[in-house]
């Protein structure tokens, strides 16, 4: 069952923010965690990204804070009073990008601190004063240790993907900040995963927390359709052009295990006509966020990105998700394919795979419990092969020696998130079949959707299961690869 917004009680101001955005119901994790967050009990959540989580935390913080309100211009008048610590600066940057939606018809303020920018704009926007501070854990305590904001009426903690702020290795300094912090206070976890070193966390830093749980882990929402071809490396780029064109499709992400094999991709494709952007760990923070938003504004057709890029992006509506690699763990998977298919629109996952991969894809299977059928990639006759060495328009066809993203893997982040040009680092070649060692990988998957609590928005799209069979609008007309035998796996 679910609840309308209007049932809260939400101060005026909120409430209208919220009937802006279009919002009718709750999603599971709002039903459950608002009322509790309202009355004032630290909660414990197991919820991911896309299930509803900002608003789930943020409008109960901001109704709690209504009393503090104030019109003044004088910074004193707003200390900061609710914390939000994330492990990206994606995620950070969406969630403040929240916050302000919904504080927009109060006078509480908010920001947002992260590495890899300049910290004068920060500083300045923080000596005005903001009631709610987002930040990734390096750079708020470079701007604590600066003295650029104080952290001593601070109410309220949210510490937002909990296991992955774990994962990069923020443990110690989350401690710091938190030992900054007023002992009398309410926290707020979040995490994809409880985890034994989740659960010491929260038995350091919450009293008493109230358990809310709203997804199943490993589940792959009912409105993606699924599909994997067998497809050599050679033949991944005119594959993923033959299925462009086939559906018709306008945009989507196409994930790649490697940074190098991210950039080379995406210079291909470009190439070849379609406007692509790289998103991966060696792109500036600025770099980052126009790609995004040139997605987002439809100016570009191809976001192609590795996995630690990628991460928590909040984009909605991508109609397919291709994975040009099949991705070194199976957590991953879930976390690309949870990129389409989000918010009960449709959506479309297709993975490529060479038969180096297999053992890739059994791990996928293992892990969403569902048979996986390798269906042979079937191309057009006028599609030119590879080794003809072009396509249609005549441009030269990219020629890459074998497949480059199993040798390249994505480098491992090291340290702080939201300095990854610092922590970095080449790796030695994964072995083929090899389950990366990178921590990211090696993290808890955080999907969007699950099978058996969906949000409130997907309703209308329960019961679908997933298709797995080719669409009626593509017309195979030749059989070249068939490189796996389905009942093999
Ligand atoms: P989040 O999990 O907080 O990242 O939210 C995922 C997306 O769902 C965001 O774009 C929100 O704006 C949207 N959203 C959050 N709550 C609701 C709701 N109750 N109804 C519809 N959309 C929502």
């Amino acid at each position: 069952m679910t609840s309308s917004f209007s049932n809260l009680s939400l101060a005026e101001p909120l409430a209208r923010a919220v009937a802006e955005m279009g919002y009718e119901t709750m999603t599971p994790i709002q039903e459950q965690a608002i009322p509790v967050v309202l009355q004032g009990k630290d909660v414990m959540g197991a919820a991911q990204t896309g299930t509803g989580k900002t608003a789930a935390f943020a409008l109960p913080l901001l109704q709690r804070m209504m009393k503090h309100e104030n019109a003044s211009t004088s910074p004193a008048r707003h200390p900061v009073r609710a914390l939000v610590l994330l492990p990206t600066r994606e995620l950070a940057v969406q969630v403040a990008e929240q916050v302000e939606l919904y504080a927009k018809y109060t006078n509480l303020r908010s920001t947002v601190v992260f590495g890899g920018m300049d910290m004068k704009p920060q500083t300045a926007e923080l000596k005005k004063g903001v009631e709610v501070l987002v930040a990734t854990p390096g750079r708020l305590l470079d701007h604590i240790e600066a003295k650029n904001t104080v952290l001593n009426q601070v109410e309220y903690v949210v510490l937002d993907e909990a296991d992955r702020m774990l994962d990069i290795g923020f443990l110690p300094d989350l401690q710091r900040i938190l030992s900054y912090l007023p002992k009398q206070r309410i926290t707020l976890l979040f995490s994809a995963t409880f985890s034994p070193e989740i659960k010491r966390l929260a038995s350091s830093y919450l009293q008493d927390p109230v358990t809310i749980e709203v997804a199943r882990s490993n589940a792959t929402a009912s409105t993606v359709e699924q599909h994997f071809y067998a497809v050599n490396a050679d033949d991944k780029r005119r594959a993923l052009h033959q299925i462009l064109k086939q559906r018709g499709l306008k945009q989507a992400f196409v994930f790649v295990n490697s940074k190098l094999g991210c950039a080379r991709l995406a210079r291909s494709l470009e190439r070849e006509g379609l406007k692509t952007t790289a998103l991966h760990g060696d792109k500036s923070q600025d770099e980052r966020l126009k790609a995004l938003e040139s997605f987002k504004k439809g100016e570009v057709d191809l976001l192609v990105c590795t996995d630690v890029a990628a991460r928590g992006l909040d984009i909605k509506d991508v109609p397919a998700v291709f994975n040009f690699d099949v991705p070194f763990n199976a957590e991953d998977y879930v976390h690309r394919i949870g990129r389409t298919g989000r918010a009960g629109a449709s959506g479309l996952a297709v993975s490529f795979a060479a038969s180096s991969d297999q053992r890739l894809v059994a791990d996928i299977e293992k892990l969403i419990k569902t048979k996986i059928e390798i269906e042979p990639m079937e191309f057009e006759e006028d599609q030119p092969r590879k080794d003809q060495g072009r396509i249609n328009d005549g441009r030269r066809m990219y020629r890459d020696s074998g497949d480059q993203a199993v040798r390249d893997a994505e480098d491992a982040p090291q340290g702080r998130a939201e300095r990854p040009e610092r922590r970095e680092r080449r790796e030695a070649p994964p072995q083929r079949h090899a389950v990366s060692r990178d921590p990211f990988f090696d993290k808890p998957y955080e999907s969007t959707l699950a099978a058996e609590t969906q949000p409130a928005w997907e309703a209308s799209a329960k019961g679908a299961a997933p298709r797995s069979s080719v669409s009626a609008n593509i017309k195979p007309k030749k059989k070249v690869a068939a490189l796996f035998k389905t009942a093999a796996l």
